[in-house]
């Protein structure tokens, strides 16, 4: 394996991850570490970063998909960046391995190491959930979302069994939290939309389904504010099951069971299976020689920097964001600990870049992390939303029109923004596009079939 550029030689502070906490931490520093000599370096397989809490607006039709991510190469002019995974870490020498996109694992020095690869989406083993899932934690998973539910309702009027007919307009999504109601409530939004479009489906044939295994919804706002939502879904149609869960899936029969005794509950077919319950720590930092916690994080300091064995500070050792467990001393989790969340990753990071510099280059002071939750803001589709902000519930519109606001300026960098900006305006005055593409995964069709020697 070879090994690139020493340490010694340039230091190096190394990203793992450019997704929120990566992308602000490296452009807080970029320009400043070169100042000194030293270089960041970004890894990450993709070449850009995703907001997520865009993403059930993208499968739903309001933001064109590439808006809500933004460009290492245009935004980290001053970084090196690196488009591939970090396979392991040794800190003890301060060596990772990278897998490139494209060619051959390598070894790379570094003096100071940010983990900032954030979580994966927490499945459990049932059957047939591989075969027949899909997440909603990637702009492609929202890209074939938003395509699956135009083609289901398109492919459907012209169905005439109607067996096969109810399961192409059956969606359903296992998950309760933020992600999973937001993305039913824009998924059902714009199917709405979609049929009142086409004569040869009725709005009554469609049904969207939520399975929570919970006894509610939303842990993030009030019960009285999850009972609304749930009553505001189900008064839009959306079957709510509460103390549900999915037991099997096997060929897209989908085989519910009540929590409480574990007894057969609904069972039926449906092409389109979207899996919203959590997310879990990046497995990868199990490849790594630094403390985990019960939880699968990262041990850190309220200071961002890893613990070692004995809770002290790594030299040259950060954290921030979905893979790490920083003490919230504000509340948080029952585990005292940070909810991976948004809010959380975008301050973390931060002051990571300020403690960082200070720890490295001796400008500043390092400081503990303190942020007192703000709340939580949702969408359900236009003019429909919930939140719950510095104690301040709302519901309807001005829920949605708070959404659009934090999420809006929590876009990262103007340019974004701005798209996202001319996103909403264009939907507002021209509606969703809830436009179906076809042959995404395989684009050569067309082509091949005109190029193909005729016989
Ligand atoms: C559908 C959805 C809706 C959400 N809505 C909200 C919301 O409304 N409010 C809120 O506060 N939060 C919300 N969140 C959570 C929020 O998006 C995350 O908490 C936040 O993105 C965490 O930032 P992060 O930098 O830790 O991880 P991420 O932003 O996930 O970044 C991790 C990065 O690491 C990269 N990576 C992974 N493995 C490797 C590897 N081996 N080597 C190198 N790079 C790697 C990934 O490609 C990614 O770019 C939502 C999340 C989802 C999925």
């Amino acid at each position: 394996m070879s090994i690139i550029e020493s340490s010694q030689k340039r230091p190096r502070i190394l990203v793992v991850g450019g997704g929120y906490v990566g992308l602000y931490v490296a452009m807080n520093l970029q320009k400043k570490v070169k100042s000194h000599g030293g270089i960041v370096t970004v890894v990450d397989p993709n070449p850009y970063m995703t907001y997520q809490p865009f993403l059930p607006e993208v499968a739903g039709g309001q933001i064109e998909p590439r808006h809500v991510v933004v460009s290492h190469r245009q935004h980290l002019k001053h970084s090196e960046l690196i488009n591939g995974r970090v396979l392991s870490i040794d800190h003890a020498s301060k060596k990772a391995v990278i897998a490139p996109v494209n060619g051959e694992e390598y070894e790379i020095e570094y003096t100071d190491v940010v983990m900032s690869a954030g979580a994966v989406t927490r499945t459990f083993p049932i059957t047939g959930l591989a075969e027949q899932g899909i997440g909603l934690k990637t702009i492609e998973e929202a890209i074939a979302l938003r395509n699956k539910v135009a083609e289901r309702i398109e492919s459907a009027s012209n169905m005439t069994d109607p067996a096969e007919r109810k399961r192409a307009l059956t969606f359903v999504v296992v998950g309760g939290g933020f992600a999973g109601i937001e993305t039913i409530a824009e998924l059902e939004d714009m199917a709405r939309h979609l049929v009142s479009l086409n004569d040869r489906v009725q709005q009554s044939e469609v049904r969207f389904v939520l399975v929570e295994a919970m006894g509610r919804i939303m842990p993030e706002v009030t019960a009285e504010q999850a009972e609304w939502v749930v009553e505001h879904l189900r008064s839009r149609g959306v079957e709510v099951l509460l103390n549900t869960s999915l037991a099997d899936a096997t060929d897209g029969y989908l085989q519910l069971i009540n929590m409480a005794d574990k007894s057969p509950a609904d069972a039926f077919y449906s092409d389109t299976l979207i899996w919203c319950a959590g997310v879990m720590a990046n497995p990868m930092v199990r490849s790594t020689d630094f403390p985990i916690e019960q939880r699968g994080r990262i041990e850190t300091r309220t200071d961002l920097r890893i613990k070692d064995a004995n809770g002290d500070a790594l030299d040259g050792a950060w954290a921030a964001g979905d893979v790490s467990a920083v003490k919230d001393v504000t509340g948080g989790l029952p585990d005292g600990t940070c909810v991976p969340n948004a809010q959380h990753a975008v301050r973390q990071a931060k002051l990571l870049a300020k403690n960082l510099y200070a720890a490295r280059y001796g400008v500043g002071r390092i400081k503990e992390y303190k942020h007192k939750n703000l709340g939580a803001v949702a969408g359900f589709g236009k003019n429909k939303g919930v939140a719950k902000v510095v104690g301040i519930k709302l519901k309807g519109w001005p829920a949605w029109m708070a959404h659009r606001g934090y999420h809006g300026m929590a876009m990262p960098t103007f340019e974004r923004k701005f798209r996202v900006l001319g996103d909403w305006m264009v939907a507002w005055f021209f509606t969703r596009d809830a436009l179906q593409l076809n042959n995404l995964d395989a684009p050569r069709t067309a082509f091949e079939e005109t190029a193909k020697p005729k016989k």
